[in-house]
C-alpha cells in the first residue's frame, strides 16, 4: 500500500528533541512519500523545526506557545496533532511510546475518532499497512493489519529504528495557534525532579553494564558503577534487583524497563529471563557472567564467563585500569 504522508509526532526532550522523534522520522523516509512533522513547544520552535527538517521532514506544524511548559505536554500536543491532521491528511501518524506520546495518541484519538495501535516495534506497508508487535517475551512477531479510514494512529517502542544521521534538508514551517479548552491548561506540571547521574543515560549508553540477584548485595552495584565509569558507560539492572530496592527502576532493563540497545551489553549475575532479554537482545554484543553454566544468558551471550561475578569483576576492573594507565 503506497502511503503518501506519514505525520511524526515530535517530542521535545530536555534541549532538543526526543531520540524517538530522530527514529520515526527515519522510518517516516523509509516509507512514505511524504515526511511532515506537529510540534507543541514551549520555546525554540524555530530551532526544533530546523532539527526536524535536517531530519527528514519536509513540512514542520509548529504550535509554539509559553502556556505549554506549564500544561500536561501530552494532551497539548493530541490538539496539535488534530489540527495538522486537518491540513495534511496524513495516512499514518507516528507517535513514541513515551509517557508523553502515549498521552497525546490516547487524546488524538478521542479527538480524530480513530483507533490507536501500541507497543510497535515495526511497520510493513506492503501488501497492506502492518504493526509489528511482538509477544511471549518478544520471540514471536504478530503484524497487525492497520485498516478503516485513515490516518492510522501507531505508538512506537522507542530503539525500534535507527535514527539517521542529520542531512542539509530544510523544513517548510506552517504556524498553528492552539485553541486549548480549559482542561487542558487546568492540568498544571506542579514540579520536575532530575534525578542525578553522571555519565550516559541507560538508554544512549555505548555500553551498559547490568547487574542481577546473583550480585547478591547491593553494595556490590559499586563495582558496575566502577566498571561502567572506565568504559564510559552505565549501569542497568534485572528487575529482580529494582524489585528489592538495591536500585532504582530508571536501571531496570527488560519487557515493564528499558530497551537498550548498546554496542556492549555486559550481564553480570542475570539469569537470562526473557522479560530481560526481551530489552537488552539488540545489543551488538553480549558478555555475560554468570556462575551456572546452564544460564538461559549465556544462549545468547556473545561471550560467556562462567564464574562468580564477585571474583570475577575486581579483576576485570583492575585489568581494565592498567590498560587505561
Ligand atoms: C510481567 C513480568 C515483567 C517482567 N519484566 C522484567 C523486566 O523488565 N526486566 C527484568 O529483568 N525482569 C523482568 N521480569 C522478571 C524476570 O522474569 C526475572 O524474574 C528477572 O529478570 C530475574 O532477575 P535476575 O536474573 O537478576 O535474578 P535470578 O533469576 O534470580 O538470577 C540470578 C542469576 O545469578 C546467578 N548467580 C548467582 N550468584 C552468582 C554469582 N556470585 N556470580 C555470578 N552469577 C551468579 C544465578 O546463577 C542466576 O542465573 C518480569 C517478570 C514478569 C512476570
Amino acid at each position: 500500500m503506497a502511503l503518501n504522508t506519514i505525520l511524526v509526532v515530535a517530542e521535545v526532550h530536555e534541549s532538543g528533541l526526543h531520540p524517538v522523534t530522530l527514529e520515526l522520522l527515519a522510518k517516516a523516509r523509509a516509507m512514505g512519500t511524504s515526511v511532515h512533522a506537529v510540534l507543541a513547544a514551549a520555546s525554540d520552535g524555530d530551532t526544533l523545526a530546523s532539527e526536524l527538517g535536517a531530519h527528514g521532514a519536509s513540512r514542520v506544524y509548529l504550535a509554539e506557545n509559553a502556556e505549554l511548559g506549564e500544561c500536561v505536554g501530552g494532551f497539548a500536543t493530541a490538539f496539535a496533532v488534530r489540527d495538522a491532521v486537518a491540513q495534511c491528511s496524513p495516512d499514518l501518524v507516528l507517535f513514541g511510546q513515551t509517557y508523553h506520546g502515549r498521552d497525546a495518541a490516547g487524546c488524538a484519538s478521542v479527538l480524530l475518532q480513530r483507533t490507536v495501535v501500541s507497543n510497535i516495534v515495526d511497520l510493513e506497508s506492503e501488501p497492506e499497512l502492518r504493526a509489528v508487535s511482538t509477544v511471549f517475551g518478544g520471540t514471536q512477531r504478530v503484524a497487525t493489519a492497520v485498516t478503516g479510514p485513515a490516518p492510522a494512529l501507531v505508538v512506537v517502542r522507542a530503539k525500534s529504528f535507527e535514527s539517521a544521521e542529520p542531512g542539509s534538508g530544510s523544513a517548510e514551517v506552517v504556524r498553528l495557534s492552539l485553541d486549548l479548552p480549559r482542561w487542558v491548561k487546568a492540568g498544571r506540571v506542579a514540579g520536575r525532579a532530575d534525578e542525578s547521574a553522571s555519565g550516559p543515560k541507560l538508554e544512549d549508553a555505548p555500553v551498559v553494564v547490568s547487574g542481577g540477584r546473583g550480585l547478591q548485595d547491593p553494595k556490590n552495584f559499586a563495582l558496575l558503577q566502577e566498571l561502567a565509569a572506565m568504559l564510559h558507560g552505565a549501569v542497568g539492572a534485572s528487575r529482580a534487583v529494582v524489585d528489592a530496592g538495591w536500585v532504582p527502576y530508571a536501571y531496570q532493563v527488560g519487557q515493564t524497563g528499558k530497551t537498550v540497545k548498546p554496542t556492549v551489553y555486559i550481564a553480570c549475575g542475570i539469569s537470562g529471563a526473557m522479560q530481560h532479554t526481551v530489552g537488552m537482545k539488540g545489543s551488538k554484543y553480549i558478555i555475560a557472567i554468570n556462575k551456572d553454566e546452564g544460564a538461559p544468558i549465556f544462549k545468547l551471550a556473545d561471550l560467556g564467563v562462567v564464574g562468580d561475578a564477585l571474583d570475577i569483576l575486581p579483576k576485570l576492573i583492575a585489568e581494565v585500569r592498567s590498560r587505561a594507565n
